[in-house]
Formats: structure tokens, C-alpha cells, sequence
């Protein structure tokens, strides 16, 4: 009898402790996706709280009276009242090579009416990044395909590299081409059957972006078959201020499956100066208390944590890599303002593009002088030193010299010969964006401008000359070509090889 009463009281107990587990709260207050809820007493920081029609929220700030929720994805249908239940789960979103070719919202669902997604794992939104030990130095490149990056502002797998501008000078342009990039070579690769080939995936995160602004870029990278290697993740404008401060963790998150299991992936946030006007958003109502630009005092570990999770690992942890393009919109070239020092300073370096430039029609826009990369050409291949080592200096030498040259007073002939080339050489680095370069193209356009074959062309076609070059090792250098991609260093034969190449293209072009 004992033994029963015994059993019973157990049963019971396990009963209420079951109860326990799922909380409920009811809504207390709405606005613009934050619900405070009472009763919540037991949910924990970053927990999923589930409401009715299926929407999910998380728990962000946690009071004595009241529990801060922010919410997730359609929220139409929440009401003051309802109630809202914990989950005891963070929140998390689906991972692996199900989600390639895929865009999906902040948890992971699909928005592009191409069915269900069905990922057999799911990864935790937020997550400790890496510490130093499983870590390894960048020494791998990635190529972007763009001439001036690839010489001058070498990214390498693993970095994370800030692409930093006012509104419209091209940052969008250098992300998306570098994901071009990167599917040419996979496609390359893959198609090659080479044993060593690791493809490079992509995770694009929208961060407040118009509909239309996304659908672009959608074509643009169906147009170029670079959707089978990418996913999207996207937080549109017309979305709660929540989900824009979530969807960078979530794309994280994406992009982390393929690092921890040993792969290489990039990943776009585009962009971080939006994301941290949702946070701020998020934060005042939430009524938290706000500090620098009414910035909460905690946007530095907002970003922080994010940049550091893009990590190379080494061998004995999978050797994967996450690189990062965080994207920051200055304003008026201000660079000294809050988030963008911030995400300076946390970051492997900075490609900043300049308004003016981008109005003269220099293309890219990058400011040379003040970009960066501090991975450096550790990242690169060595024939890439032997042909654009130099240039950084040479370049920074020939804007201060091109300054005074504009006095109209005598140069000697050196400083002449290093004008003429300087000219010469911004021209070169010209480039139409979505027309990435395979970097052995690269190599050997640099190599003809640094052996003197454009010398006698005028500036104004070098231009049309660099184009009928390309053309011209496309149907006649592949032999070279392919060599400078196999052997990565410029040999004495391959020299040769260029000089003759660049001789026979000479005479057809006038
Ligand atoms: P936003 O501030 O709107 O996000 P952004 O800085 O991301 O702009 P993009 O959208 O990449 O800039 O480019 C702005 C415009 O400049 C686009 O019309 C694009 O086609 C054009 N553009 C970008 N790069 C180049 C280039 N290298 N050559 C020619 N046009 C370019
Ligand atoms: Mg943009």
C-alpha cells in the first residue's frame, strides 16, 4: 500500500515538474514586434517562445515583473492577451547543403515558393565563436575577380574583410561579384575532377533591403549559375526591426555548418549599418538604456561576436573556413562615426570606396590608400607578388607625385616615367562589376603593364587595349594561362611564354 502511495506521489511530482518546463505569459504590451509578457517567469536569455499560429519570438530581455520578447517572421495575427508559451530551445535554423540555392527568412523557412526545405540538422542561431586553439593563420586565397582587390587587397579564407562607402559606390557590386567568382571556380573545379579541389559556398544576408533590391539580386546571380552554390537569407525593409537584428546570426549560422565540417564558405552582411539601426530599434523599445548616437551600450559585442565566428580552422578541426564581407554604409565618407570604427576595429581590414572616384568613373571605387588587408599577400599566390608586389607603393607614390604634376612645372624623367605609368595603371585596374577576372587572367594583365607593353598605348586605350588583350590570351595563351594557374609562380619559361604572347598581340592591336 505504502509502496503505491510511494509510486503515485512520485507520478506526481514528475507531473508538476513537466508543467513547470513550459511556462505561459500572456501579452501584455505590443508594438512594432516587441511583446512584453508577464508571467514568464522562468524563460531563459534567447529562448524561443512560441504564440499561436505558429509565430515565434525570443526572449531578449528578462525582468523581475515582465519578460521582453521580440518577434519573429509574420506577426499579424499577435494580439495583446494572447498568450505565449517557453519552448526551452534557442533559437535555431536549419543547416547543410539542403539550404543551397535557397532563400529563406531569419528561421530558415523558405521565401522563394520553391517547397520545403528538408535539412536533416539544425544549428543554434548564436553560438560561441572558435577560441585561438583550433584556429589556424589565413594562408589560402579567395579570390574575388576583381583585378585591383586581388593585387593590392588580398582577401585570404577565414578573413573578414569590411567593404566600407557612402550610398551607392559599388559595395553591393564587390560582395556579389566575389560570389560570381567563386561559383566560376567551383563549377572549374568540380568539372576538373581535381582530388584537392575545395569549392568556396556562399551566404548572402539581406539586412533590410528593399524587395526589389533582392529580386535583382537574385537574377544576377541565377544569370551568372551562382545560385546553386548560394543561400540567401533575408530580412526585408518592410520586416519587424527583430528580424533584421537576427537574420546576420541566423546567415552565421548557415555559414558555420559548412566550416565545421570542413568546408570553405563566405559569407555577405549586407549590411551591418542597418542592422545596427534594427538593434537600436529593438533596444528602445525594449526601453534599455541607450548611449553613443542612441546606440545601446552593447552594439560593440553586437558586432563582435558575429565577426568573430568567421575563423579558418586547422587541420585536426576540419581545416573549414568562414570568411566575412561585412558591409558598413558611411555617411559623407565619415568613417570616424560609431559602428563604422566599431566594425574597423574588429575586423582583418577595409576595401573603402569613395564617392568622388565612383563619380570620375574610377570603378571600383576603391580609395587605395586608406584600404587594407592585414592577412596581406600571405594570401596570395606568389605569382600575384611577383607581378603586383610592388604596386600598392607605386601607386601611392604616383597619386602624390600626379598632385604636384598638375603645377605644370618641369619633371624629370623619372618622375614623368612614373605618372605615365600610374596612369596607366588606374585604367587597367578599371573593371564593369558582375565581370569577375579568373585570377591567372589577372596575373597576366598585370604582367603586361609591369613589362612595359602598354607604355606606347595611349591612356585613353588602355582601356580597349586590356580588352583586346584578354580576348586575345582567351583564343592564343591558354597554354599559358593554364600554367600560371597549375604552377602559381611566374617561371623563366612562362615569362617567355608572356612575352611572346603579349608580342603577337601587339601586332594585332593598333
Ligand atoms: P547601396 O548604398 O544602394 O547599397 P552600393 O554601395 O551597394 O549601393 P551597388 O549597388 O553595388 O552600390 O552599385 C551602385 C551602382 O553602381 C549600381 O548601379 C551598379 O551597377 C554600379 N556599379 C557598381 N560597381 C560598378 C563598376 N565596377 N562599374 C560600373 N558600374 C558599377
Ligand atoms: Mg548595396
Amino acid at each position: 500500500m505504502n509502496e503505491i502511495l510511494n509510486q503515485i506521489s512520485e507520478r506526481i511530482s514528475k507531473i508538476e515538474s513537466e508543467n513547470r518546463k513550459s511556462n505561459v505569459g500572456t501579452i501584455i504590451a505590443l508594438a512594432d514586434g516587441v511583446a512584453r509578457l508577464s508571467g514568464l517567469s522562468e524563460a531563459m536569455y534567447n529562448e524561443m517562445i512560441s504564440f499561436d499560429d505558429g509565430v515565434f519570438g525570443i526572449a531578449l530581455n528578462l525582468g523581475e515583473e515582465e519578460v521582453g520578447c521580440v518577434l519573429l517572421g509574420d506577426t499579424s495575427s499577435v494580439r495583446e492577451g494572447q498568450e505565449g508559451r517557453t519552448t526551452g530551445k534557442l533559437l535555431s535554423v536549419p543547416v547543410g547543403k539542403e539550404l543551397l540555392g535557397r532563400v529563406v527568412d531569419v528561421l530558415g523557412r523558405p521565401l522563394d515558393g520553391k517547397g520545403e526545405i528538408k535539412a536533416k540538422e539544425f544549428f543554434p542561431v548564436e553560438k560561441i565563436a572558435p577560441g585561438i586553439l583550433p584556429r589556424k593563420s589565413v594562408n589560402q586565397p579567395l579570390q574575388t575577380g576583381i583585378l585591383e582587390v586581388d593585387a593590392m587587397i588580398p582577401i585570404g579564407r577565414g578573413q573578414r574583410e569590411l567593404i566600407i562607402g557612402d550610398r551607392s559606390t559599388g559595395k553591393t557590386s564587390i560582395a556579389l561579384d566575389t560570389i560570381i567568382n567563386q561559383a566560376r571556380i567551383n563549377k572549374e573545379g568540380i568539372e576538373s575532377g581535381a582530388k584537392d579541389f575545395r569549392p568556396v559556398y556562399s551566404v548572402y544576408v539581406a539586412i533590410g533591403q528593399k524587395n526589389a533590391n533582392l529580386a535583382r539580386t537574385i537574377q544576377l546571380l541565377e544569370k551568372h549559375d551562382a545560385m546553386q552554390y548560394t543561400v540567401i537569407v533575408a530580412a526585408s525593409a518592410s520586416e519587424n526591426a527583430a528580424n533584421l537584428y537576427i537574420a546576420p546570426y541566423s546567415g552565421c549560422a548557415i555559414g558555420e555548418w559548412f566550416m565545421q565540417n570542413g568546408m570553405d564558405a563566405l559569407i555577405v552582411y549586407d549590411d551591418l549599418s542597418k542592422h545596427a539601426a534594427a538593434y537600436r530599434q529593438v533596444s528602445l523599445l525594449l526601453k534599455r538604456p541607450s548611449g553613443r548616437e542612441a546606440y545601446p551600450g552593447d552594439v560593440f559585442y553586437l558586432h563582435s561576436r558575429l565577426l568573430e565566428r568567421s575563423a579558418r580552422m586547422n587541420e585536426e578541426n576540419g581545416g573549414g573556413s568562414l570568411t566575412a564581407l561585412p558591409i558598413i554604409e558611411t555617411q559623407q565618407g565619415d568613417v570616424s562615426a560609431y559602428i563604422p570604427t566599431n566594425v574597423i576595429s574588429i575586423t582583418d581590414g577595409q576595401i573603402f570606396l569613395d564617392t568622388d572616384l565612383f563619380n570620375q568613373g574610377i570603378r571600383p571605387a576603391i580609395s587605395v590608400g586608406i584600404s587594407v588587408s592585414r592577412v596581406g599577400s600571405a594570401a596570395q599566390i606568389k605569382a600575384f607578388k611577383q607581378v603586383g608586389g610592388t604596386l600598392k607603393g607605386e601607386y601611392a607614390q604616383y597619386k602624390e607625385l600626379a598632385a604636384f604634376a598638375q603645377f605644370g612645372s618641369d619633371l624629370d624623367a623619372r618622375t614623368k616615367a612614373t605618372i605615365e605609368k600610374g596612369d596607366r595603371l588606374v585604367e587597367v585596374l578599371k573593371q564593369k562589376n558582375n565581370s569577375p577576372k579568373p585570377v591567372q587572367m589577372e596575373v597576366a594583365i598585370l604582367w603586361t603593364l609591369q613589362n612595359g607593353f602598354l607604355n606606347d598605348i595611349e591612356v585613353k586605350k588602355i582601356a580597349d587595349a586590356v580588352k583586346s588583350f584578354e580576348e586575345y590570351a582567351k583564343a592564343h595563351g591558354q597554354e599559358v594561362l593554364g600554367r600560371i594557374l597549375s604552377e602559381k609562380v611566374i617561371s623563366d619559361g612562362i615569362a617567355a611564354q608572356l612575352k611572346s604572347l603579349c608580342e603577337a598581340w601587339k601586332k594585332t592591336f593598333i
